[in-house]
């Protein structure tokens, strides 16, 4: 696996990849990996000749009172877990590489990016759109691999990349679990086993909404309300 840190690098790569007529598949995350973010690796690794991983901790997509300054990171930890998920490349630009300025152009999305998660984190979905496609512009893979544990960070993609006719396929694949059924994400890294212990709420109250459903109730209230009680079943 090469490493890369320059734009100008990975786009000298990704230019002669393609012209030697290889297929690309990117996998963009902020690392601190874990399985759900290798089983994107893997996939990407079956369908295409050349894999590029990315690892940016994007400030653009984070609010001024977020965990930029303490996201979790294991540089080296991430190396080896790529390596060993079969990617070619692994492109790991600092920040003053992504944002020589202070970054004043950004893709938009109207609508899609400020309901649910957008609207308690604005700007959120603009920071997430912005570094997506400066990153196609860079790394110009052919299909791009996203996660359904972050559902509505898929559909803006995918809109962004209708909305500007970008060339590239969205590819999203299911959430990988722990075993008691909690979404894998970095950011459980911050819970203490208390907390731990009560965030398998929010995988039991999906499946109590899951379950409705699949008993044919379809009045979206009944199912809010059964999730909520799930919810609330935790002091
Ligand atoms: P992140 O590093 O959190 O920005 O995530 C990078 C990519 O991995 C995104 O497309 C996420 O949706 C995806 N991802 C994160 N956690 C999981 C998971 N548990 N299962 C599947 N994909 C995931």
């Amino acid at each position: 696996m090469k490493n890369v840190k320059t734009i100008a690098e990975m786009q000298a790569v990704a230019e002669s990849l393609r012209w030697e007529g290889k297929t690309i598949g990117l996998v963009p995350t902020m690392g601190f990996l874990h399985e759900g973010h290798l089983s994107l690796m893997r996939t990407a690794r079956e369908g295409n000749d050349a894999v590029i991983a990315s690892i940016f901790v994007n400030p653009t997509q984070f609010g001024p009172k977020e965990d930029l300054a303490r996201y979790p990171r294991d540089e080296d930890g991430d190396r080896q877990k790529c390596e060993s998920a079969g990617v070619d490349y692994l492109f790991m630009p600092p920040v003053a590489e992504m944002y020589p300025e202070k970054p004043s152009v950004f893709v938009d999305l109207e609508g899609i990016a400020c309901m649910l998660e957008g609207s308690i984190r604005p700007g959120h979905f603009r920071g997430v759109a912005t570094v997506v496609a400066k990153l196609f512009n860079i790394v110009k893979p052919h299909r791009a691999y996203f996660g359904q544990k972050d559902y509505q960070q898929c559909a803006v993609i995918k809109r962004m990349v209708r909305g500007l006719n970008l060339d590239v396929e969205v590819i999203v694949l299911p959430t990988v679990r722990e075993a008691d059924g909690l979404a894998m994400s970095s950011r459980n890294s911050y819970l203490d086993a208390k907390q731990r212990g009560k965030a398998i709420v929010l995988f039991h109250a999906l499946k109590a909404g899951e379950e409705l459903i699949r008993a044919g109730v379809h009045e979206p209230e009944k199912v809010r309300q059964k999730m909520r009680d799930v919810l609330l079943t935790v002091e």
